[in-house]
């Protein structure tokens, strides 16, 4: 079972130093390990290039991780030869609007006049983030109840979702992506939504930064649509696609998490096949009817806390493709008519005619 593939696991990277990378065209490029929650690490990375000092990603803003900030911008100075003050920052460029990616945002504004960028799809993420959050826990609520966990165990995991969320305070954005053409400077982007609604990669010469969207280490996380749109699996697999065709000539890809990857195509192709072996497991597992619940305890075993979510998401949102393409049926329909929504919802692999 691949474990490893739902449950988050972002530790700390083995050299918890700034790491200096260059593009081949010269743009210098400082990747900064922030401890953004206990034993969860993610990457924040600073650009020179040009005229423009960028920040992409700022991390939660919880735990160690502004501090991390402040201790990364002196190191990367002292390893370029030249101090780089949060007063020198042009633009924070955000990759997505996950708390781990866009959290410190207050911390970085208070710093800074950098102008700030996300993708029109995950703006409100960082300007609305309590009522997304309000939307969302709603509906992953109804969805747990569906998936077949008891009332108070679908509170407790609301509860637990709501959580990590609750100190930020809303930023303004300055600038959407679309509306500037997916580029600034020598920087250009492109959407791909999935993981994150709107998830970009970002190109510099030759480097990708990544996001979440291409992880070295882990496949990163799949929830069903139906909790967010412009998520699902079905959105993730194009978008793979397309980063395969935009992505010709990249010789270095930095990720929000994990080590870089140096064979971007070859990652991709790993990651493309760990779905599609996954979708065939599940209907192979799905012979017998089962609801989401007893498939993610089966396929990815017993998880505790945060990763309980992510289990059942990432489970369900591999039942939703299969179910969308006529591969799977319910098994308790007259259950779930007669339901009122809340009745869980059990799936059966369609026998090949
Ligand atoms: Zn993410
Ligand atoms: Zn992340």
């Amino acid at each position: 079972m691949d474990y490893s593939a739902v449950v988050d696991v972002h530790q700390k990277p083995q050299n918890h130093e700034v790491q200096i990378f260059e593009s081949r065209e010269g743009a210098r490029i400082a990747q900064l390990p922030l401890n953004a929650f206990p034993d969860f690490w993610v990457y924040a990375y600073l650009v020179l290039v040009d005229d423009i000092c960028v920040l992409i990603d700022t991390g939660s803003g919880f735990h160690e991780n502004n501090q991390h900030l402040e201790e990364g911008f002196r190191d990367a100075g002292d390893l370029l030869g030249e101090p780089i003050e949060f007063s020198d920052l042009t633009h924070v460029l955000i990759t997505h609007g996950h708390i781990d990616h866009y959290g410190g945002l207050p911390f970085v504004r208070q710093k800074s006049k950098a102008l700030i960028g996300v993708h029109e799809l995950d703006q409100h993420n960082l300007t609305h983030t309590e009522e997304r959050l309000a939307i969302t826990a709603t509906r992953l609520e109804r969805y747990l109840a569906e998936a077949g966990l008891g009332t108070e165990t679908s509170q407790e995991l609301v509860q637990i979702y709501k959580m990590t969320k609750l100190n930020y305070q809303p930023q303004k954005v300055d600038f959407t992506y679309e509306a500037v053409d997916m580029q600034l400077g020598p920087l250009t982007m492109l959407h791909v939504p999935g993981h994150c609604a709107g998830q970009v990669v970002i190109r510099l010469h030759d480097v990708l930064f990544s996001g979440d969207h291409v992880l070295s280490k882990i496949s990163p996380h799949q929830a069903p649509e139906r909790l967010s749109l412009f998520t699902g699996l079905n959105h993730y697999l194009q978008s793979l696609e397309a980063t395969q065709s935009w992505s010709e000539g990249i010789q270095l890809s930095l990720g929000g998490h994990n080590p870089p990857v140096t064979d971007l195509k070859q990652r991709i192709r790993e990651i493309q096949d760990i779905h599609k072996e996954r979708l065939a497991e599940f209907l192979e597992i799905l012979k017998e009817p089962h609801t989401i619940a007893e498939i993610s305890k089966t396929y990815f075993g017993e998880t505790h806390g945060y990763n309980i979510i992510l289990a059942l998401e990432e489970a369900g949102a591999h039942i939703e493709y299969l179910y969308e393409r006529g591969q799977l049926e319910i098994a308790n329909l007259d259950e779930v008519e007669s339901g009122g929504g809340l009745a869980p919802i059990c799936y059966k692999a369609l026998s090949p005619a």
